[in-house]
């Protein structure tokens, strides 16, 4: 038998509630974020000029003609040598010039040190604000 939505939801919000360790009313009460993907979109819709609409079907018509991952682009274990080692051999390096994706990735991982350092401040505020750390007792307090 279909279940009605009201249902749905109750299980839903009971399964919040257990593995929040909190109580119904409060599983009901946790808020609904918009998702990032379309306040990214709105943020783009506005610098473009169109609609959030159009920019997510432009996206979308991007990632079906897209050919990445080729059999070339890097794979999780490159990725992860670049982030530790600061750099690949000169033949993967050489697909990287000549591949946008894998040059946006590689990018993403190498993150400016102020924006790391921010990230890990938001980081241990969030972590010292719900109690699970002490401040400054798990998370580094630099990177340098
Ligand atoms: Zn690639």
């Amino acid at each position: 038998m279909a279940k009605t939505r009201e249902e749905v939801l109750e299980r839903i919000f009971a399964r919040r509630a257990e593995r929040l360790g909190v109580p119904l009313d409060e599983a009901r009460r946790v808020p609904r974020a918009k998702p990032l993907f379309l306040k990214a979109a709105e943020k783009r819709a506005r610098q473009l000029g169109i609609t959030p609409q159009e920019v997510l079907e432009s996206d979308l018509r991007s990632m079906q003609q897209s050919s990445y991952p080729s059999p070339e682009c890097l794979t999780p274990e490159e990725v992860q040598e670049f982030s530790e080692t600061g750099s690949l051999c000169e033949e993967r390096m050489g697909h990287v010039e000549n591949c946008e994706p894998c040059c946006a990735l590689l990018a993403a991982v190498d993150p400016p040190v102020e924006l790391v350092e921010q990230f890990l401040e938001q980081a241990r505020q969030a972590a010292f604000a719900v109690g699970s750390i002490e401040k400054g007792r798990i998370l580094p307090t630099s990177i340098t």
